[in-house]
């Protein structure tokens, strides 16, 4: 039972659970699985503070046309929640998957500690994972167990124990009757134009007190930044990459460098292209200069 089809549009998973629940390698699992599947993926999880038992979530994306977007999805097609208890804190979307022993309304329910016995839920991210799998068109069991097998960190017995966990629960939820869609539906992708702003406006400056414009950093330099401006060629890399923006352009966009606040980490010699850019150690700067 494949309700959901990479291969017509994008397909967006996330997969809610607790610190401990193997809920990135759920996504780990599920983004290999569509990728050795042929389909485009990102997985990527979602957490504050790593710590045991607190809720983590992880996005699996995937078509397979080219993926154009980034970060966390506005709206999903398929949530499912590996630990019950946050099921009041999320706004489900799409088709609804549990790990539940009980059946709940508009949501296909699957034990998966049931599945998962002994082992704990160190297995859960392969149960969860086999069981998103199974709804999506175009994973076969064999992907899943390969996926398993490369994400995995667990010896042999586990390894096959996992496996063997997986693929119950893959041929368990094919045969489940498909649960209605809840929620919001997915809204139709969309490109954001960014526009090309020149270096002076997109570059941030910072005019809040107490930042390096009003602390004198230069202090802090053991060698100067010293520009050769005849080699410059006014290709203001230096002035883009400079950390600090302690760099200002001239005229004829040409630097010229704070020394009240440059802190002498060399990044402008590193990107300069011409090697306008010199180190001099602070101990041959006259202290007039
Ligand atoms: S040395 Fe570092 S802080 Fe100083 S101008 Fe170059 S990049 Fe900026
Ligand atoms: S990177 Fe070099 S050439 Fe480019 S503006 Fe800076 S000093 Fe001049």
């Amino acid at each position: 039972m494949a309700i959901l089809d990479p291969s017509k549009g994008i397909v967006r998973v996330v997969f809610y659970g607790r610190g401990g629940q193997g809920i990135k390698t759920a996504g780990r699992i599920l983004g290999r699985s569509l990728f050795t599947s042929g389909f485009n993926v990102q997985d990527f999880p979602i957490y504050g503070a790593e710590r045991r038992g607190a809720p983590v979530y992880s996005y699996v994306i995937t078509s397979s046309e080219e993926l154009l977007e980034r970060g966390p999805p506005e709206s999903v097609d398929l949530t499912v929640i590996v630990d019950k208890s946050l099921l009041n804190l999320v706004n489900p979307e799409g088709v609804l998957l549990v790990n539940s022993v009980f059946p709940l309304e508009n949501a296909m329910s699957v034990d998966m500690n049931s599945f998962i016995g002994k082992l704990g839920s160190y297995a859960l991210s392969a149960a969860a994972a086999s069981a998103s799998a199974a709804l999506i068109n175009g994973i076969g069991r064999n992907e899943v167990i390969e996926a398993i097998n490369k994400e995995v960190i667990a010896n042999q017995y586990l390894l096959k124990k996992e496996v063997e966990i997986a693929v119950s629960v893959f041929d368990y939820v094919k045969k489940l009757p498909t649960p209605k869609t809840i929620g919001a539906k997915p809204k139709k992708d969309e490109l954001v134009e960014l526009s090309f702003d020149g270096p002076d406006i997109s570059t941030p400056l910072i005019l809040a007190k107490g930042t390096s414009t009003l602390r004198k950093t230069g202090a802090w330099r053991l060698v100067r930044p010293v520009v050769n401006l005849e080699a410059c060629k006014a290709c203001y890399l230096c002035y883009l990459a400079c950390p600090e923006g302690v760099i200002k352009l001239n005229d004829e966009s040409k630097p010229i460098i704070s020394y009240d606040n440059c802190k002498g980490c060399m990044v402008c010699q590193e990107v300069c292209p011409f090697e306008a850019i010199k180190a001099k150690p602070e101990s041959e700067v006259s202290l007039i200069e």
